[in-house]
């Protein structure tokens, strides 16, 4: 029986995590489940899956759910309550399905109990891949990605002697305004943003796909968990999101991996791995699908792609900073506030005003991803 603490059971990566669980309730428990607000899905959780920690966003959520919850589960709330969630239960395995860098300091208690971790969150790599990745070795904490790209990765280097990969490539759909030039993308709604053609995603991932920042997440991501050079990373536009990245070895042989689009596949696989089982997804049928497309990245049309690039390659506070400042632009952005492309214009004020500097403690990525947000809030 695997023990799973669930960080964001309410999101599209949680309610699908739980699915998997709701599938093999032979093999999977939850120990611990956070939420931001929504309440009601929480206590509905709690009451099937009976964890021993509810975390809320807030003392006032967390008021507000305790009456509802089953006998022996209990309630705790804000960034404390969701370290006690990731480390303090007898979870053997995290799911971090939270959204943004606030994921971090509860990954690393996880990582500090000797935890595995099921890793969505990837701005917790992005922001701090250094400090994350040293600390699950020393530790000997495996961190298995869900992210679909990162999955494929790993399924395509399963065993293999990394001196024989050549580089990788991550394959992205292009997001919600790939049929779009840059010049119809002025006056882009929130809704028309938020409508993706082959993922049904949280807001804030759906938005960062159609600005090809979520590609570059992924990127500096491929490069902590792969332990690869930037020259090695590529990124290549693939409509039909069938072929989920693949990897290419010295030798020009080429491993895919492949399936329908549905994230429980990776999901489960974080869980099950190095086995398999049987999943409630459908099969991909290739003959039905017909033609697989492919188109180069167009680095001028996806600005925020090169700009996470030379995040990487700047390292240091660079990438939690690009991080940060594109947390609160897509914020304003789904508010209101500003346009589509003013999401780029942030993040490219913010990164030219940034000083780049050594961040070797939480502290001080705390520092450098708080005095991105704060400019990227009045840009
Ligand atoms: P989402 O917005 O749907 O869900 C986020 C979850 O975090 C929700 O349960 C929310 O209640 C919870 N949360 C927010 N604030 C919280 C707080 N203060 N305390 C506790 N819980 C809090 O997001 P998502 O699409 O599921 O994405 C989650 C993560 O997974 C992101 O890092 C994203 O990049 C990554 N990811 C998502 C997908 C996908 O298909 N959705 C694919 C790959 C990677
Ligand atoms: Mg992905």
């Amino acid at each position: 029986m695997k023990k799973i603490a669930l960080l964001g059971s309410t999101g599209s990566i949680g309610t699908q995590t739980l699915d998997i669980v709701r599938h093999h309730p032979e093999r999977f428990t939850i120990t611990a489940l956070t939420a931001g607000s929504n309440t009601e899905l929480v206590v509905a959780q709690a009451k099937e899956f009976k964890p021993s920690i509810v975390s809320m966003a807030t003392k006032d959520l967390a008021d507000r759910v305790s009456p509802h919850l089953p006998a022996g589960t209990r309630v705790v709330y804000g960034d404390e309550g969701l370290i006690e969630a990731a480390s303090e239960t007898d979870a053997d395995t995290v799911v971090t399905a939270i959204m943004g860098s606030r994921g971090l300091p509860a990954t690393l208690a996880a990582i500090e109990e000797g935890k595995a971790i099921g890793l969505a969150n990837k701005e917790t790599l992005v922001t701090a891949g250094h400090i994350v990745m040293a600390r699950a070795q020393e530790k000997n904490v495996p961190i298995i990605p869900i992210d679909s790209e990162h999955s494929a990765i790993y399924q395509c280097l399963n065993g293999e002697p990394m001196r024989g990969v050549r580089g990788i490539t991550l394959t992205a759909s292009g997001g919600s305004f790939r049929d779009r030039t840059r010049g119809e993308l002025e006056g882009v709604t929130v809704a028309e943003a938020l409508s993706h053609p082959n993922w049904s995603m949280g807001a804030k991932i759906t938005i960062d796909s159609a600005t090809m920042v979520n590609k570059g997440l992924e990127v500096i991501e491929a490069h902590w968990l792969f332990d690869l050079a930037y020259d090695q990373i590529n990124v290549l536009i693939h409509p039909e999101s069938i072929i989920h990245s693949y990897v290419e070895f010295v030798d020009h042989s080429i491993v895919a991996q492949l399936g329908m689009p549905d994230m429980r596949v990776p999901i489960q696989y974080a869980l099950t791995y190095p086995e398999r089982h049987t999943t409630p997804t459908e099969r991909l049928d290739l003959a039905a699908i017909g033609k697989l497309h492919f188109r180069e990245m167009d680095f001028e049309r996806y600005p925020c792609l090169r700009m996470a690039f030379d995040c990487g390659r700047l390292g240091r506070s660079a990438p939690a900073v690009y991080n940060a400042a594109n947390e609160i632009a897509v914020d304003r952005f789904l508010r209101g506030e500003i346009a589509f492309l003013d999401i780029e214009r942030v993040l490219e004020t913010v990164l030219e005003r940034h000083e780049v500097s050594e961040v070797n403690d939480l502290e001080s990525i705390a520092e450098a991803d708080n005095w991105a947000r704060r400019l990227a809030a009045s840009v």
